[in-house]
């Protein structure tokens, strides 16, 4: 769904790390993770920090991001300071708009080009830049590496590989025929960043996303330079993420660790950072990729954790928001009753890719074909939309 521009009536307030959410379970931060690349040791701090100041877990989001939640009231300074020590808040000033995907297992399987040196280049070019700092906290950004898996989650700037020596830009998640060679994709997606800002600005500057601006992809396009090519489809959002082992092109194994419903326990985090070499990739699948080892032998450890690695596993399928007793709004506690469901084998809707919800913003929604399993207060309805049939 868009909006025009005028529609919006209120400034954005995504939470950040600093500017927090007041929930019912107490203030909510909200720490970006570019491209969901996190060393192990900014993982240790992130789950002594949720231990010492919040509820205890990290929550994981549909971008890649980590949310603390039940932090106490004024916890925000030394949240903030831990986190800069960290290397996890470089720019004060433009921390909620640092919401970047990139391509998971980019450069060590499968793909046409390794995206990962883009997401810190891009994600340093924001942060030197004043005039992005007035970017949305919506705003998102994507580097796919041709693999197609997060060019179809929506974001606003999306670079594309289409061959080794090709890029395609889209825009509003539909391809705008501006292309790039791979060493000037940064330079690209920076100029339509600002180029978002300034049409924002030129219609209002209420706009949350580029969808929401008369003609916004058509403007941000004819604002760049560069070559054009014929359009070409963008990729569909796939239905899940890879789960269990994953071979890479080196030779050794990656094992991607599906998070049930995103809450990551401080046990779970600990089991990560202890197998892991020294990073890991978050997915917008609420899944943790752990690269690089010799074999897949952590396996065992990280499913005695509790985590889930087996593809065929309902958890694929299943996402929530926060509901009770997180959000005041909702109706359900939809975490314990979604856990229910999948323990008893009663998911509805056959099983199908589903997102609970406490109401009806349904927050954390996943992109792509969904059924929504909304909590009434006398039970759930379930909603099929067209792509899930
Ligand atoms: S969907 Fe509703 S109940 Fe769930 S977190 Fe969002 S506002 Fe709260």
């Amino acid at each position: 769904m868009t909006f025009p521009a005028a529609a919006r009536d209120r400034a954005d307030a995504c939470p950040g790390a600093l500017q927090t959410h007041p929930a019912a379970d107490g203030a909510l931060a909200r720490v970006r993770v570019p491209g969901g690349v996190l060393t192990t040791a900014q993982l240790r701090v992130l789950t002594t920090a949720a231990g010492e100041l919040g509820d205890g877990a990290l929550e994981l989001t549909s971008r890649g991001n980590v949310q603390l939640r039940g932090l106490a009231r004024g916890s925000e300074p030394e949240l903030g300071e831990r986190l800069a020590a960290a290397g996890l808040l470089p720019s004060p000033t433009h921390e909620t708009a640092r919401n970047v995907l990139a391509s998971v297992l980019s450069g060590r399987s499968g793909g046409l080009v390794d995206a990962r040196p883009w997401v810190p280049a891009f994600d340093a070019g924001l942060c030197a830049d004043p005039a992005l700092a007035q970017l949305p906290g919506r705003f998102l950004a994507a580097f796919d590496d041709g693999r197609g898996d997060v060019a179809g989650q929506g974001a606003d700037v999306t670079v594309l590989a289409l061959a080794p020596d090709a890029v395609a830009l889209l825009l509003a998640g539909a391809d705008s025929g501006v292309r790039a060679r791979p060493e000037d994709a940064v330079d690209l997606a920076l100029a339509a960043t600002r180029a978002f800002v300034a049409e924002r600005a030129a219609q209002g500057g209420t706009a949350w996303r580029l969808a929401e601006l008369a003609g916004g992809a058509e403007r941000v396009a004819a604002a760049l330079r560069g070559p054009r090519a014929e359009r070409v489809p963008a990729p569909s959002a796939p239905r899940t993420g890879p789960a269990g082992p994953v071979a890479q092109d080196d030779g050794r194994t990656a094992l991607v660790a599906v998070v049930p419903l995103g809450r990551l326990t401080a046990g779970q985090a600990a089991v990560l950072a202890d197998v892991g070499p020294s990073e890991l990739q978050l997915t917008p699948w609420r899944s943790v990729v752990v690269p690089d080892l010799a074999d897949g032998s952590a396996s065992d450890a990280l499913a005695a954790a509790g985590l889930v690695l087996e593809p065929g596993s309902p958890w694929l399928h299943v996402t929530s928001c926060a509901g009770l007793p997180g959000c005041a709004k909702s109706r359900a506690d939809v975490r314990a009753d979604a856990e229910a469901a999948v323990a008893a084998g009663t998911l509805p809707a056959g099983g199908a890719r589903q997102h609970w919800a406490g109401c009806e913003r349904r927050c954390g929604r996943p992109a792509g074909g969904v059924v929504d399993v909304v909590a009434t207060g006398s039970g759930y309805r379930v909603d099929r939309d067209p792509i899930s049939r």
